[in-house]
């Protein structure tokens, strides 16, 4: 087996942690959240812990899983992506940062996911400089626009500010690497996130295009027609006009990865029937 800074460097992770559940970024197209609405967790309420789903309704509201009270950890020699179904939040940070601590005590590496806040960062960077090289930052910076932020991800930072703690987290010597995933705009969106973001990304930038799965539409349910409609015009865009465009812009980009398999590519751009049923409905509709 590789060692594990080779393994950290292609940036797979052998498995995920997680010590929350619910989301303050609460974006639209959060797939995490419908697996929350459908599987029951361990998480603590207050003082209980108690074994439960959690809403899509309730997915903004933070909550701690039982796993955040570990006194120990089990794996080691790992690369373990943490959180993949939470964000580094004010609400959680001290916990997060225990529970890191302990991880790469372990001998673990850590790709730290996260569309990062400045005051949340600048806690984590100190606190883990002494496993820099055991730590990548994977940055979620999705569009450079704020009005489509703040629609698709109304909790999270603006662009903006996610930039900044590329920046910071570059000067510090970090690993950084950025996730357009999903793309919230076009080809000039990605381009003008990927020339903001580049200088300050070491590892690799990654995108991927907004499935236009029918659950995910459930939480724009309410939203006025015409946004529903801009958002099935943006997807049909991105799958048949603008991912493969970008494919070709970017293809001797040296910091520039699919991230994916060349099957996974395809599927990519695959639609299930639910997708297709999914699209004529919302289209004549
Ligand atoms: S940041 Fe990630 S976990 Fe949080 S709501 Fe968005 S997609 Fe879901």
């Amino acid at each position: 087996m590789q060692d594990l800074k080779t393994r950290l460097a292609t940036g797979n992770a052998d498995s995920c942690e997680n010590i929350c559940l619910g989301c303050v970024n609460n974006c639209l197209y959060c797939d995490s959240a419908l697996v929350a609405a459908e599987y029951k967790q361990n998480i603590r309420r207050g003082e209980n812990v108690v074994y439960e789903t959690l809403s899509r309704d309730e997915w903004h509201v933070e909550l701690f899983k039982d796993r955040a009270f570990d006194r120990g950890v089990g794996p080691s020699n790992w690369v373990l992506r943490f959180p993949t179904c939470h964000d580094v939040t004010p609400f959680n940070v001290k916990s997060y940062i225990r529970f890191g601590k302990m991880l790469l005590d372990a001998g673990n590496a850590l790709i730290i996911a996260t569309k990062p806040r400045l005051d949340c960062l600048t806690e984590l960077l100190s606190e883990f400089a002494p496993w820099k090289e055991m730590v990548r930052l994977s940055f979620g910076i999705t569009s450079m626009d704020d009005s489509l932020s703040l629609f698709w991800e109304p909790g999270a930072p603006l662009p903006e500010e996610r930039l900044q703690c590329l920046q910071r987290a570059y000067d510090a010597g970090y690993q950084t690497s950025v996730r357009i995933a999903p793309m919230l705009g076009g080809v000039e969106d990605v381009c003008a996130v990927v020339e903001a973001a580049a200088p300050s990304v070491t590892e690799t930038i990654e995108i991927k295009i907004m499935r236009p799965g029918l659950e995910k539409m459930k939480p724009m349910i309410d939203k006025p027609k015409e946004i529903i409609r801009a958002y099935i015009a943006l997807q049909l865009r991105q799958r048949d006009a603008d991912f493969p465009e970008l494919r070709w812009i970017y293809l001797n980009h040296p910091k520039f990865r699919w991230g994916l398999s060349e099957q996974q590519k395809r599927q990519e751009l695959r639609m299930t029937e639910v997708d297709k049923w999914a699209m004529n409905k919302l289209k004549a509709w």
